[in-house]
């Protein structure tokens, strides 16, 4: 089958094929023909499946005819992360760049000065977070009285992050006649309520999994003691051919104590979390992109999804706490039928994750010995002594990012200024009523820290002290 077979315009097909792609995949030759009908649809895919384009290809033919109104936009496409929605307006770049189509991208982190203008002026297509966008409603600075078509995307991933009260409130604001897209890489029984309650007599898609990273990535171990992992990042670092990297830890502040530690020794790293400003993200991963820094060292939220095609090397310096993050972790290398390698560093401690990883492999992963460092048994008790709780060693006071840690607002978008400050109080609550959806449904998988790069407490209410919510003069490195 041809794109041009689905029933996609001339200007539309000329932009794909200027992006150089022939054939549909599954997902795109089921959905665009079905979407394009305006009925709603119920997507079973993951990342990598083409999933974006089977939605903002018959997206754009849709909206091509129609004028947006100020501050109603005519679409929306709700995102679980700040990178994945700017993933989504780069695909409306490309595939709309033979429509004149208005296009906004409402993200926290970013100005909402350029939000606003940008709604004010009338959008088809608004792309958002679903945190920032509650923000802006509140605000009054939009009518989601005209949206025609909604996306949710990456619903399970949305739930994972707590933000289904959001999307609940968020679809309550819109107009009950609409065509609803809604994709999700699983469908737990709390997806299919929301899909049952958002959908009317969808088409069920369901495509399979691209490759599993797990059979394009060579996967190795290395088990040293926790104090040697460093060492070994390094040797390996040096050792490996590595052209790009992307190296995972699971929390936030051990990813910029990683990155000084990696500058000091002379590598060119940078870090990815969900603490830093988002013009330090955007900038970091273009210039990770642009072949122009050539490790990122990242938490798994703000890396989770990325498609950047050629990173030669995943590191695992933290053997990742959910099984799941493993296959996600290692996925971003051995991309678009190339070659990828993989080294997750783990210590005797990390035994019970890497039991449930390997079950979900259903094999185990292959042990490596580094030259000059010293491998332990993978059950052996571990001896270090505990270190004391890190301090500044400046004014022997806490760090920013020990502060951050302590944060006690639940796990979501993060913002960084304080405008976000209405967001922060509300999604304590928020994550409360996604808790409670998971216990009864029996499931404790986020409750417990589903992103093992935020290591941020829950349950401890919505009071935010006033300390916390104050902005940060300098960005962390
Ligand atoms: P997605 O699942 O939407 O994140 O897309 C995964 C990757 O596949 C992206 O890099 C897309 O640019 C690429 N892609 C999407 N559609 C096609 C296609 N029909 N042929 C080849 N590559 C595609």
């Amino acid at each position: 089958m041809t794109f041009s077979e689905l029933g996609l315009s001339e200007p539309v097909l000329r932009a794909v094929s200027e992006s150089g792609y022939t054939v549909p995949t599954p997902i795109q030759e089921q959905a665009i023909p079905v979407v394009l009908t305006g009925r709603d649809v119920l997507g079973c895919a993951q990342t990598g499946t083409g999933k974006t384009a089977s939605f903002t290809l018959p997206m754009i033919e849709i909206l091509s005819t129609g004028r947006a109104k100020a501050r109603m936009p005519r679409s929306l496409i709700l995102e679980p992360t700040r990178e994945l929605a700017a993933q989504v307006s780069e695909n409306f770049q490309k595939y709309g760049k033979n429509n004149k189509l208005s296009m906004a991208l409402l993200i926290g982190g970013e100005s909402f000065t350029d939000q606003e203008r940008a709604l004010d002026r009338g959008v088809d297509v608004l792309i958002a977070t679903p945190g920032r966008l509650i923000d802006l409603f509140e605000r009054g600075k939009i009518l989601l009285s005209d949206v025609k078509v909604l996306v949710i995307d990456e619903a399970d991933r949305m739930l994972d992050m707590g933000f289904i009260p959001d999307i609940e409130r968020i679809v309550g604001l819109l107009p009950p006649i609409r065509q609803t897209l809604f994709f999700s890489a699983t469908m737990p029984p709390e997806i299919r309520r929301l899909a049952d309650k958002f959908l009317m007599n969808p088409k069920e898609i369901s495509v399979a999994p691209p490759a599993s990273p797990a059979e394009t990535v060579a996967q190795h171990l290395v088990t040293v003691r926790p104090s040697a992992k460093r060492e070994a990042l390094r040797a390996l670092l040096r050792s490996e051919d590595v052209k790009n990297a992307i190296v995972f830890c699971n929390r936030k502040r051990d990813v910029d104590i990683l990155v000084k530690s990696l500058v000091r020794h002379g590598f060119d790293a940078a870090a990815l979390h969900g603490d830093m400003p988002q013009y330090k993200r955007t900038e970091t991963l273009e210039r990770f992109r642009n072949d122009e820094l050539r490790l990122l060292v990242a938490s798994d939220v703000a890396a989770r999804g990325l498609d950047i095609v050629n990173v030669s090397h995943v590191f695992n310096f933290d053997v990742p706490m959910h099984a799941e993050d493993y296959i996600h972790r290692i996925g971003r290398t051995g991309r678009a039928g190339r070659t990828g390698r993989s080294f997750t560093i783990a210590s005797p401690g990390d035994e019970r994750y890497l039991d449930s990883i390997r079950k979900m492999l259903g094999r185990d992963i292959p042990p490596y010995e580094i030259e000059g460092i010293e491998t332990v048994q993978a059950g052996e008790e571990e001896v270090e002594a505990p270190k004391p709780r890190r301090r500044s060693a400046r004014h022997g006071t806490e760090t920013q990012s020990d502060r951050r840690g302590r944060r006690p607002t639940a796990r979501r978008e993060p913002a960084a200024a304080p405008k976000a400050e209405p967001a922060r109080r509300r999604s304590a609550a928020s994550n409360g009523g996604a808790v409670a959806q998971a216990q009864a449904n029996g499931t404790t998988r986020h409750a417990n820290g589903r992103d093992s790069g935020d290591d941020t407490p829950f349950g401890l209410g919505d009071h935010v002290p006033a300390f916390l919510l104050r902005p940060i003069s300098k960005p962390l490195q």
